[in-house]
């Protein structure tokens, strides 16, 4: 019935056609020849950043946005020499590893500022510029220096030997609200902003939206718009990827392993949370909370099996999910966790709200290799 190859396990398949058609998609939407950079943070929202950055490059990214050092230097080693931010906070000998690996960093606080004046200081540094990016908070209210200063802050670090302040950026807290109201004000304190210091120091790149404001206002875009869970083909708003012309590009899938015939009063798995009323058949599904199945999917979350939905039934175990199943369902049929069978699919959206949280920590929680195989296609 299915055309779906039976997994060994369970794995994780990733379409870098489709993130490669949304960036496309992403980029077609970018104003005043604003760039895309593309955010690959957390082994690229668990998409196996190795394959993705690479795709991410040729779809016309021009920059790779991560979280950590460890992060920049995964893509270094991996030989990759496109321009690399690091837009998370960093102490002072950090700070010094990624200037030698030629990343940028991201000035986030007054104590990075001082650090950066320090190594500006010391001179050791002069064979390359030290790449900095000033983040000023506009509303977030957690990293980012204070508006107040930020003018003359921006300017100190431009002045400093050895120091290029390469951009200016801040971020928002509420693009993928349906209230706009916060949003506008940040875009209003940063646009000010943003005119004051190109005065200041021309050359700057100037930049702010996250996905959210990427898709939702144009005038978020400035010079470089930094897009993460879109070119995933995940919704920020946490509506229907189609509404933006997204296409997801992670499925998940395992299989039945076996099945068991329960009668009523018999139960499955620990804590007898479910008991048979009547006579059910449950699938016995190789995947669990250790993959990234979260355990409070147990008595709520679904699956496909043969484009059926089933419901998940028992606690969820760390290497185990069960499914009430129909007569037809054999040892072998493929269970789709995430994404299409025949007619029927289950979005990173939906799986979220039955897991009370929001698509993003969906696939940045699944397992990695060797745990969780992951299989690159490109359609
Ligand atoms: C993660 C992150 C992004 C990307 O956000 P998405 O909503 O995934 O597009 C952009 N900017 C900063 C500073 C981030 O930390």
């Amino acid at each position: 019935m299915s055309d779906l190859v039976t997994p060994p396990r369970a794995e994780v398949r990733i379409d870098l056609g489709a993130y490669r058609r949304n960036i496309t998609m992403l980029r077609g939407r970018l104003v005043g020849g604003a760039q895309l950079w593309a955010v690959v943070k957390a082994n690229a929202y668990g998409h196996d950043v190795d394959h993705v950055a690479q795709e991410a490059v040729a779809a016309g990214a021009r920059r790779l946005c991560v979280a950590t050092l460890s992060e920049a230097r995964h893509l270094r080693q991996g030989g990759l020499r496109v321009p690399v931010l690091i837009m998370g906070p960093l102490d002072e000998p950090s700070i010094r590893r990624a200037l030698d690996l030629d990343v940028s960093v991201t000035v986030l606080s007054d104590a990075m500022a001082a650090a950066v004046e320090r190594i500006a200081v010391d001179g050791t540094r002069r064979g390359r510029p030290a790449r900095i990016h000033l983040k000023v908070d506009t509303g977030m209210g957690r990293w980012g220096v204070p508006l107040g200063g930020a003018l003359d802050q921006l300017e100190r670090l431009d002045a400093l030997p050895g120091v290029e302040v390469e951009g200016l950026m801040t971020h928002f807290a509420t693009a993928d609200e349906p209230d706009t109201s916060f949003f506008e004000l940040q875009l209003e304190r940063f646009t000010d902003l943003a005119e004051a210091a190109r005065v200041r120091v021309p050359g700057l790149t100037i930049h702010a939206a996250n996905s959210a404001a990427t898709l939702l206002d144009e005038r978020a875009h400035f010079d470089a718009v930094r897009c993460g869970v879109a070119t995933f083909g995940m919704n920020p708003t946490q509506r229907d990827a189609a509404e933006f012309g997204l296409e997801p590009v992670l499925e998940l899938r395992s299989h039945v392993a076996d099945i068991r015939e329960l009668q009523p009063g018999e139960s499955t798995g620990y804590g007898r949370s479910f008991i048979a009323t009547e006579p059910v058949r449950v699938a016995e599904v190789p995947i669990g909370y250790a993959d990234g199945v979260h355990r409070a999917l147990a008595g709520v979350g679904e699956a496909l099996v043969h484009g059926a939905r089933c419901r998940m039934v028992g606690n969820v175990s760390m290497d185990h999910v069960s499914l009430l199943v129909d007569a037809d369902v054999a040892i072998g049929d493929v269970v789709t966790l995430l994404g299409r069978d025949g007619d029927a699919s289950i979005s990173t959206e939906e799986h979220a709200r039955w897991m009370d949280t929001i698509n993003y920590e969906v696939t940045c929680g699944l397992a990695g290799e060797p745990r969780l195989l992951r299989v690159h296609v490109s359609s």
